[in-house]
């Protein structure tokens, strides 16, 4: 490995010497490894610009893997743009449930409506226009502009960012504004004027597949390996230059499930909070102090169970006792190690519950175990929301109670037979 450093303006001449025989080089050799190694992905080819884009934004912070049931599911959902703009943001949102980042739903939703008021219900063809969009960044717009319209729209992301600083053998932060422009600047250079939608493909794929983060396949599959500085100078595992990521904060929440007979209280979280439009049980944040990861003691329970209570009563006109701790569910959202304890909790005053309304006003529903499912929640909630239907409502209680009836019935029969 060399010691040698370059300087940010020699770093960036590389990008832009490139010259024209190298260039033509590297397309062919992409090109060609693309058509015989790229991902069977089942999305290939995809021309149709709603779908790119309902894709393409799902693929933000989740792997393909992942993506694929989700993006049948919704497809299924919301076929055509037309589907989407008419839907009321709740069922956006629950057809997005289990991605996270909920403001991708919103915004996917706002953005179908305001094509069909705005656009004829088409989207712009080019990079620019799909930029001035709710929630289309640079990199999606050149993703539906190349894939969708065949336009010539250069793309950087995770991938592409990976393997265009390794070719390039640019040692600095590629997220800083003069890294950014130089790798966009690149991305536009070597895009070919034939077929780059399926060239930007290829690209990803090529990042995806073979110039992986961990152990990229330099000398067993890449066909780039004769041009890539990184690997010339043996610096491929140190390039892109990572960011330091902020550290993992630890943090206490408390739910309270309320439950009245056989309903349970759930609400709406209001807009400007996380996750913003789901329904969820009521939860209080317990401060923000570095907590082990053992469950906690009867003791900190105890005084949990007391602040949550405190907090629900300030927001809620509805007196409630303790029942049980029903389970602790530890999850994480962006830099939050987030202990969720979970307690079961009864109405006291019964008359109150269909009149109860929270100081705030607020949407609110009690619900029936078994109806849960009708609501979108976030991950912890709905793992909470499957704990309690699966203990209250079980399959074995149900096929009893039925089993209950129908004696009940055959001995009403029996009984009328012989009077
Ligand atoms: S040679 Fe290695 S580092 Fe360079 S592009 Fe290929 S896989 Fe990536």
């Amino acid at each position: 490995m060399t010691s040698r450093t370059h300087d940010t303006s020699d770093q960036e001449s590389i990008g832009l010497s490139a010259d024209a025989v190298w260039l033509r080089r590297l397309r062919r050799s992409i090109i060609s490894w693309y058509s015989r190694h790229g991902r069977d992905l089942p999305w290939r080819d995809e021309r149709d610009a709603y779908r790119v884009w309902i894709r393409e934004i799902m693929l933000q912070q989740t792997t393909v893997t992942a993506v694929i049931p989700y993006l049948q599911r919704f497809m299924q959902r919301f076929p055509t743009l037309i589907e989407l703009a008419h839907a009321d943001e709740a069922e956006v949102l629950h057809a997005w449930e289990g991605l996270g980042y909920y403001s991708r739903a919103r915004n996917l939703h706002r953005t179908a409506r305001l094509l069909l008021s705005e656009h004829d219900g088409e989207f712009p063809r080019d990079a620019e226009g799909l930029q001035s969009l709710p929630g289309i960044g640079r990199y999606t717009a050149g993703a539906i502009a190349s894939f969708a319209f065949g336009a010539r729209a250069p793309i950087v992301e995770a991938n592409t960012l990976r393997l265009y600083t390794r070719l390039l053998g640019y040692r600095h932060s590629p997220k800083t504004s003069r890294g950014q422009t130089m790798l966009w600047e690149f991305a536009s250079r070597i895009l070919p004027t034939q077929a780059p939608g399926q060239f930007n493909q290829a690209l990803m794929d090529l990042g995806a597949v073979v110039c992986t983060a961990e152990n990229p396949s330099c000398t067993s599959g890449c066909p780039l390996t004769s041009q890539c500085r990184a690997f010339a100078t043996g610096e491929q595992h140190l390039i892109p230059l990572q960011a330091t990521r902020p550290a993992i904060e630890s943090t206490i929440e408390a739910a309270v499930v309320v439950r009245d007979g056989d309903r349970f209280l759930i609400h709406q979280r209001p807009q400007g909070v996380r996750w913003a439009g789901l329904w969820d049980f009521p939860r209080y944040t317990q401060g923000s102090d570095r907590v082990p990861d053992e469950s906690l003691s009867p003791r900190e329970i105890n005084r949990l169970w007391n602040d949550a209570e405190r907090s629900f009563s300030d927001e809620w006109n509805l007196k409630i006792t303790f029942n049980r701790k029903v389970t602790e569910i530890v999850h994480h959202v962006t830099r939050y190690r987030i202990r969720l304890v979970c307690f079961l909790a009864d109405v006291t005053d019964h008359q109150r519950r269909s009149t109860v309304a929270p100081v705030e006003s607020r949407e609110h529903a009690w619900v029936r175990a078994t109806h849960f499912e009708e609501y979108a929640m976030p991950v912890s909630g709905r793992k909470l929301a499957k704990l309690i239907a699966s203990e209250m409502y079980s399959p074995s209680e149900e096929r009893a109670s039925q089993r209950k009836k129908r004696s009940a019935s055959k001995k009403a029969g029996r009984d009328l037979t012989r009077s």
